[in-house]
């Protein structure tokens, strides 16, 4: 298996190398082989939809810091539209870029196209993979072992390491009772420079000037914008959070926003850091002893898995599923406390703190992404077009890649059942076993029915209801839908839902 997506001897045949322009999304040293390097900051990226004001202030950080870092090495264009420099026929080569649309754009352009970089399998090892599977889905759990196997990353021999492929089930811990915090040191910040400064004064020029509409916060920036920062970023989660990471993963709090994520998806989706060499920097903690196999293996299949997984299944699926996929007959436009991330027009605890939090660092931890925030889109019928496009603008690690499984595949099951079996929805039962959201709740997570009705709970009554002849052949929903219909209030549940103005 080329675990790289490098080819060997990329083009033995030009002794003088071509210009590479770099792309955001490959912003770090695994795409820079030593030649003359072309970086383009185009206002376009910020100017199509409203974006979180956290995302395009790390996206001109990154791109401005590696002009820096290159000197001379790289000719650095600010401008309005990529077209401006990239010309039809431009001398120029490119590693495939990470999306649809700019894979079009430099083919379109005859530009030299060299295989992707910064996943662990390369897009030809995954077609291999698909292809073996004679038309039985394409499971993460399969493609993870597969990838163990041909890496040896986790393997004794043939065995996993510790003699289990998955440790899920020692993952799923609920927060320590009564915690207000998992009481971890705070993470490690970036120290902001002259060129966040300069990124800060442009961003509030273009703003004044109608040329962006930013949403949220304009915090200290969080999240790496360099290659050392990224490292730096890696070794503070190894040393304060990693041991933490496992049990931890799918708790919430919300007095602690990070708990023990690694904070390390934007530096990812930038490409300043390496996936493999993160997992095999986390992997030789557990060698050495200093780090927990459950935890271990959770990070290992969060990136080798569930990442690469991800990226594939964009290309895989095409372009159109994005789109063409809207199996719960979902249309409803998203409320304006989620363009606007008003958390505080929001009266659930859950929903409010998450959006709060999104608002102020252009982040939330999977739980929240998932069971909160996906969660309540989907038993609200919102738009998945749109909500996946929301999330790609709101969030500082969001990118069209990430999106189409994890929004409309996994979370909102527009797909019908080609990503995930059946639909992530939960009502407030499943977010107080896993957070300590619901004691500060003017809402009660037990009641469906009356004032304090939690609207999660009555809305996933609702949600079923609205949904049952559209998911009533899925034999995973036979016993949800069978709670459902012994419901004695089920109508007056669903009236209160319709008509519910406090949420
Ligand atoms: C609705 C929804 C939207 C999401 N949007 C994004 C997004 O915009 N960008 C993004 O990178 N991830 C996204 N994810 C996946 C995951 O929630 C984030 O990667 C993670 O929360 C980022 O925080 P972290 O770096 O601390 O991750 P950790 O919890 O520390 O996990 C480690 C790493 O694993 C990778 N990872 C874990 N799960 C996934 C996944 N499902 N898909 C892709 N990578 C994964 C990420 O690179 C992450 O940095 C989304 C998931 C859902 C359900
Ligand atoms: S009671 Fe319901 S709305 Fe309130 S925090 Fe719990 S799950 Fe969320």
């Amino acid at each position: 298996m080329d675990t790289t997506g490098r080819s060997a001897a990329e083009h033995p045949d030009e002794a003088v190398p071509r210009r590479r322009w770099i792309l955001t999304g490959q912003l770090g040293p695994a795409f820079d082989d030593g030649g003359p390097i072309l970086l383009i900051e185009s206002k376009s990226t910020f100017t199509k939809r409203p974006m979180h004001r956290a995302k395009a202030h790390l996206f001109l950080s990154a791109i401005r810091h590696r002009a820096a870092e290159l000197g001379d090495r790289a000719e650095f264009h600010q401008v309005d539209r990529y077209e401006e420099v990239v010309e039809v026929g431009a001398d120029l080569e490119v590693i495939d870029p990470p999306s649809w649309t700019a894979r079009r754009f430099v083919r379109e352009r005859g530009l030299r196209v060299l295989p992707s970089r910064g996943f662990v399998t390369s897009e030809p090892d995954f077609a291999a993979w698909a292809s073996t599977r004679d038309g039985k889905r394409l499971l993460l759990e399969d493609f993870y072992r597969t990838v163990r196997e041909r890496t040896g990353i986790l393997m004794r021999g043939d065995q996993p390491e510790g003699g289990r492929w998955n440790y899920d089930h020692d993952n799923r811990n609920p927060p320590p009772k009564g915690a207000a915090r998992l009481g971890l040191p705070e993470p490690l910040w970036p120290e902001e420079d002259d060129i966040d400064a300069e990124v800060r004064e442009d961003l509030d020029r273009w703003q004044r000037d109608g040329l962006v509409q930013l949403v949220g916060d304009d915090g200290p920036r969080r999240f790496a914008a360099t290659a050392a920062e990224a490292e730096a970023a890696l070794a503070d989660f190894i040393e304060t959070r990693l041991g933490d990471f496992g049990p931890f993963e799918d708790a919430m709090l919300g007095g602690d926003w990070t708990m023990a994520h690694s904070l390390l998806s934007a530096p990812l989706n930038l490409g300043l850091l390496d996936p493999r060499d993160a997992v095999e920097t986390v992997v030789a903690e557990h060698h050495a002893g200093r780090a927990p196999l459950s935890s271990v293996e959770g990070f290992t299949r969060q990136i080798i898995g569930w990442r690469d997984y991800v990226w594939h299944l964009y290309w895989h699926l095409g372009e159109p599923y994005r789109t063409s996929h809207n199996a719960l007959a979902a249309h409803e436009p998203l409320p304006r406390q989620f363009r606007e991330l008003d958390a505080a027009a929001i009266q659930s605890n859950c929903l409010r703190e998450t959006i709060d939090g999104m608002r102020r660092h252009g982040w939330a931890h999977h739980i929240q992404r998932l069971m909160v925030l996906g969660n309540w889109a989907l038993q609200h019928g919102y738009d998945p077009v749109a909500l996946n496009d929301w999330f790609i603008d709101m969030f500082v690690d969001g990118t069209p890649w990430v999106m189409p499984a994890n929004v409309i595949g996994m979370s909102q099951h527009a797909d019908g059942g080609i990503v995930a079996t059946k639909p992530y929805a939960s009502g407030g039962a499943y977010i107080d076993k896993m957070s300590d959201y619901c004691g500060g709740c003017v809402f009660n997570p037990r009641v469906r029915l009356g004032e304090d009705a939690c609207p999660f709970t009555a809305g996933y009554w609702a949600f079923l209801d609205r949904v049952e002849p559209r998911i009533r052949h899925n034999t995973r929903m036979a016993q949800p839908l069978a709670g459902m219909r012994r419901l004695s209030d089920l109508g007056a549940v669903i009236d209160q839902e319709r008509t519910r103005e406090q949420w």
